[in-house]
């Protein structure tokens, strides 16, 4: 799966300074951020003939699913450990996952919790001695290095870049290949009690020091994958505008945070803004 030459960038009516990098468009299914995370994966286990990529995430993954779809088109078995029950409703990102030959494990969430620990892994690599592991979100020195790529794509123009956060690999990525003196702020995805603590000490072990990067948290007010009414709002006005569809789970609280930022500090609205659409659309089923 080859990465595109060109990726277009939509301005923000309502904001001309912003525009928007459509990572949607990257590939119809392995879309946004996660073409550039697997690929060094793909590469790898295409290399060592590792099998099966063993891999976890929630019921309606966007990282499972472009795996998924990936392994199937790279004849690569693929393995998902997923957060739940075998006995739930099936998801449709499942159902495709399935579809594409993923072998799916539930994991109960009381042990999913443990699954940046090796003890989580050990049992699988145990029964699968040739298994390449993926940890969530495709968290890794070799994914980081691969999310660079986005720089290929911004325009030179850019004095701020800006991106959701789920794991922070796109985001260390986009600050470890920044041209000197450009602004990247990341928007989590997730509400974190301790202020993201573990987030920023993550990207410190990778290099990537605090003063490299801002965090915009303060109008996040709703877990994982849950909107709150004004961010739906938001959301619907944003497409009708502008008729780019964003994902519930990242790129429109992203935006939301975006909007809000614009309007309570002015001088933002000088500067050029590249506000990368990581795509996930398909995650938007978990709304239905
Ligand atoms: C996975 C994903 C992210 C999170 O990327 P990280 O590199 O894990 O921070 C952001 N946006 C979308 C749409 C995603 O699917």
């Amino acid at each position: 799966m080859d990465f595109p030459t060109y990726l277009a960038s939509t301005r923000w009516p309502a904001f001309p300074n912003v525009s928007i990098l459509r990572g949607d468009q990257i590939h119809p299914i392995v879309s946004g951020n996660k073409l550039f995370k697997l690929s060094p994966f793909l590469r790898a286990a295409q290399a060592s003939e590792a099998v099966p990529l063993i891999s976890v995430g929630g019921r309606f993954s966007n990282h499972l699913h472009a795996l998924a779809f990936a392994g199937y088109e790279m004849n690569l078995q693929t393995l998902g450990l997923v957060r739940g029950f075998e006995n739930q409703v099936e998801t449709p990102t499942l159902r495709d996952c399935r579809d594409w030959g993923m072998t799916i494990q539930f994991i109960r969430p009381e042990h999913y919790k443990s699954r940046y620990a090796n003890t989580f892994w050990e049992p699988w690599l145990a029964r699968f001695p040739n298994a390449m592991r993926i940890d969530e979100g495709g968290w890794s020195s070799s994914a980081i290095e691969a999310s660079q790529t986005w720089w290929d794509y911004i325009s030179p123009e850019t004095d701020i870049v800006i991106v959701p956060v789920g794991s922070g690999s796109t985001l260390a990525g986009i600050v470890k290949g920044a041209p000197k003196g450009i602004r990247v702020i990341g928007v989590p995805s997730f509400k974190d009690s301790t202020n993201y603590a573990a987030l920023r000490a993550q990207l410190a072990a990778v290099g990537v020091e605090e003063t490299q990067y801002e965090l915009w948290t303060e109008f996040l007010d709703t877990g994982f994958g849950k909107l709150s009414e004004e961010v739906k709002q938001f959301k619907f006005r944003f497409e009708s505008l502008t008729d780019i569809p964003l994902d519930v789970v990242y790129t429109a609280k992203m935006l939301f945070a975006v909007e809000k930022m614009l309007l309570s500090r002015p001088a933002l609205q000088q500067k050029t803004i590249t506000a990368i659409h990581t795509g996930g659309l398909q995650g938007n089923r978990s709304a239905n």
